[in-house]
């Protein structure tokens, strides 16, 4: 099956569940996703399930969820209006964090979603998902910006909601950043170029990464 062959995002989730190779398979309830295409053209991108989206099977419907619904009012959106996944589409035990090659055996199936989708912007949430698009570049340098993609996708850099779940000035930091996502979407802010300085430079294996979205 070719990347480029599939017709729907249910499609690509059926087809992916069966075809990946990710170690967490084994211990996850089952995989995590939805199934509609955004009317916004908006693309959020987690990290990996917790313990509600592996009994439900839905992205973010936990705590981080429900933070992530009232930042969307923000914008001036439900959560139906956007498409919400993860790097890796199975919970690692213990919420821990993914393995990288955890996050490699995903890593087409995240491909194959935003090739369907084709977004008008990417927003990747925390420090998992930010290293997918731009590799090396800080969260605490980049959040609240939208970056150039080689891709032509503008990526816009958030915090993941659940570091603001018990953390105020984190909470008001996401706040103030989804008010520049508005404006950013109407056309108020400026995209920023990445410095190829050393930080962000890309080794040859994240090269190959970005390649596979390069070719979207
Ligand atoms: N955190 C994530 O990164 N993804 C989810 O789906 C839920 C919580």
């Amino acid at each position: 099956m070719k990347i480029e062959d599939f017709k729907s995002l249910k499609e690509i989730h059926e087809y992916f569940a069966v075809n990946n190779r990710c170690g967490l398979k084994k211990s996850a309830t089952q995989p995590v996703y939805e199934i509609t295409k955004p009317s916004s053209g908006i693309v959020f991108i987690g990290e990996a399930p917790g313990l509600n989206e592996d009994k439900q099977g839905k992205p973010f419907v936990g705590a981080a969820g429900k933070l992530l619904d009232e930042l969307l009012s923000i914008v001036g959106y439900t959560r139906d209006d956007v498409y919400v996944t993860n790097v890796v589409k199975y919970r690692p035990p213990n919420n821990r964090d993914p393995l990288p090659e955890e996050k490699d055996a995903c890593r087409v199936w995240l491909n194959a979603e935003l090739l369907l989708i084709k977004p008008k912007v990417i927003i990747p949430l925390g420090k998992h998902a930010l290293d997918r698009f731009i590799p090396g570049i800080k969260i605490s340098f980049a959040h609240g910006q939208a970056y150039e993609h080689s891709t032509g996708i503008p990526i816009f850099a958030m915090y993941h909601p659940a570091v603001a779940l018990y953390n105020p000035t984190l909470k008001s930091t996401l706040e103030k950043d989804f008010k520049i996502l508005k404006d950013f979407l109407d056309g108020k802010v400026e995209i920023e170029k990445i410095e190829q300085s050393e930080e962000t430079t890309l080794s040859k294996e994240k090269q190959s990464l970005v390649e596979d979205i390069l070719n979207l």
